[in-house]
């Protein structure tokens, strides 16, 4: 028997994630798998805790990846803090906003929204007017948009609710690792990220982080947590039990790579990562310029979300689809009201160097 692996073609991952992988995380991942009660899996996990502390700038004990891709960490935040007849907030700029509204309905919470135009940052007043008008639970926003590129302000939204029992929820899927994210200073009570994205980690985890009231609400329910796989309490019995309890077997191998990975990134220092992140955005929307595409954010553009209007003549998805067959370069197209409109490029973790840009931006310009 013969397999296709051999056949798989080597790409440059420029789309918003998953984003390119550094060859130490990849020879991390073939580091020979460990059982999840082994005592050397349990250092690798103690390790991880404070090394995503470290990046989530906070102290919050119950900080560790869930196993699964950032919808997973979507899933588990909604699942463990909202019961049926809740209050939630949320705020819609965007794809993936919109799906935390699907899946907190899919639980049964009264949703309402604060619908803000895509493509502009969220406009504080307008939420916090909303939260004048009545009670919630939670609040939820997405950091950076993956959709349309904009990176919402989440510390002036935190603000709104700091010093309330109004929880507040974030997706910084897109954006920790290559923008600053301050889980404690900001008020963030729940949080949520994806290994695939600034973290330059295959997909597979979502780091995520719960503050002590998000696990007070959580020790409170009236039920049970619906989902047995993502209940975060019995989840924390593993990750910090004395002695741990085995919940699901752990994804192991991802665990090395996001150690590395981690590794990688705070050897280089949270703050020089998003000066590069910022630095290559700049490089990317220069030479891009040059060629007639303009950035389709004008304000609040997140530097690892790119999305780019083509010049006139120039076919968003034609030009998707020559890149990948002609130049082995993956970027992404428009989502939602988008499609058919922008290329997105991400500007993310290992992306985020100048030889990936000047790849791009050589082929590009080949392709007009
Ligand atoms: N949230 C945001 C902002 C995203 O960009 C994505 C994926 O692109 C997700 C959630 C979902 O993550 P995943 O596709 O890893 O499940």
């Amino acid at each position: 028997m013969t397999t296709v692996l051999g056949s798989l073609e080597q790409v440059l991952l420029m789309a918003p994630g998953p984003s390119p992988v550094a060859p130490n995380v990849l020879k991390a991942m073939g580091i020979p798998t460990l059982g999840h009660m082994d005592p050397d899996c349990f250092k690798l996990m103690d390790a991880l805790q404070e090394q995503l502390r470290a990046v989530c700038k906070t102290r919050n004990a119950v900080t560790f990846p869930i196993s699964g891709t950032g919808s997973a960490g979507m899933e588990a935040c909604f699942v463990n803090l909202v019961e049926p007849g809740d209050a939630v907030l949320i705020v819609t700029n965007g794809v993936f906003c919109s799906r935390m509204v699907e899946v907190a309905s899919r639980l049964g919470a009264a949703v309402d929204t604060v619908e803000c135009p895509w493509g502009t940052p969220i406009r504080p007043e307008a939420v916090e007017a909303q939260l004048r008008r009545k009670h919630y639970k939670l609040l939820a926003v997405v950091h950076a948009e993956t959709s349309t590129g904009v990176n919402n302000p989440v510390a002036a939204l935190g603000a709104l609710v700091k010093g309330s029992d109004t929880l507040f929820l974030v997706d910084s899927v897109a954006g920790l690792g290559g923008v600053d994210v301050r889980v404690d200073e900001w008020g963030i009570d729940a949080f949520y990220s994806g290994s695939q994205k600034c973290l330059s980690t295959p997909p597979g985890l979502a780091p995520a982080s719960f503050s002590d009231a998000a696990m007070d609400a959580m020790a409170k329910r009236r039920t049970k947590v619906p989902n047995w796989y993502l209940d975060v309490a019995l989840i924390r019995n593993y990750w910090e039990g004395s002695p741990r309890v085995y919940h699901h077997t752990a994804p192991i191998n991802m665990y090395y790579g996001l150690h590395q990975a981690l590794d990688n990134l705070l050897t280089e220092g949270l703050e020089a990562s998003f000066a590069r992140h910022q630095a290559m955005h700049q490089r990317l929307v220069e030479g891009l310029g040059a060629l007639g595409f303009s950035l389709y954010v004008k304000e609040g553009a997140a530097p690892q979300v790119n999305l780019f209007v083509p010049p006139a003549g120039v076919d968003a998805n034609a030009l998707r689809l020559r890149l990948r067959q002609e130049h082995k370069i993956e970027v992404a197209g428009g989502l939602g009201a988008l499609a058919g409109k922008v290329v997105r490029v991400g500007v993310m973790g290992e992306g985020a160097r100048p030889e990936p840009i000047d790849r791009l931006l050589a082929a590009v310009k080949a392709c007009l």
